[in-house]
């Protein structure tokens, strides 16, 4: 295992920078440094914002899904969707701002559950050849010029594909 930071949650200059035994999340780019990290922990139960996790080195092999199953669980995901798009209208016309606010709650819920069920179904997972042949169409359409090419193509070296 080895530690990442959420630069979006991180306040700066704090305990982590003290509890870790390496040095490793005393970068100038806010990333913590993978050659340093052991993977130890300390660094995550100190943060206060919560902004440190551990992720895996190496992603465990994808577990294989019967089509039954995947055919369940995109005829499931095709029911959230409709219900985050139904949610979504019901926001976009609700006057009382605490219906609002419920409605766009539940479009948020909606979008995750979907998004599990499409991990859960091997699609979104880092390791899938999904996933490979999503970064494969993202280099060769023409892209912003601050699109990270260079990251996307080491995550296309680095990246083991397992199943599908
Ligand atoms: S997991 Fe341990 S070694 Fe790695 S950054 Fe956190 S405190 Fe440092
Ligand atoms: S302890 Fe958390 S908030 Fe503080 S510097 Fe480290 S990552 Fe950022």
């Amino acid at each position: 295992m080895r530690a990442v930071r959420n630069i979006r949650l991180c306040t700066k200059d704090c305990l982590c920078l003290y509890v870790c035994p390496t040095g490793a999340t005393d970068t100038e780019d806010g990333q913590v440094d993978w050659k340093k990290c052991i993977g130890c922990g300390m660094c995550v139960k100190a943060c206060p914002n919560g902004a440190l996790s551990l992720v895996p080195e190496k992603y465990p092999v994808q577990q294989r899904h019967s089509k039954e199953v995947c055919d369940v669980l995109f005829a499931w995901a095709k029911i959230k969707v409709a219900a985050e798009t139904e949610a979504k209208a019901l926001a976009s016309q609700a006057k009382d701002p605490v219906e609002k606010q419920f409605m766009k709650a539940l479009e948020t819920s909606f979008r995750r559950q979907t998004e599990d069920i499409y991990r859960e179904c091997g699609y979104m997972l880092p390791q899938s050849a999904n996933t490979r042949k999503l970064l494969n169409m993202m280099l060769e359409r023409e892209q912003d010029p601050a699109f990270p090419r260079e990251a996307v193509q080491k995550l296309l070296n680095e990246l083991q594909v397992q199943l599908h």
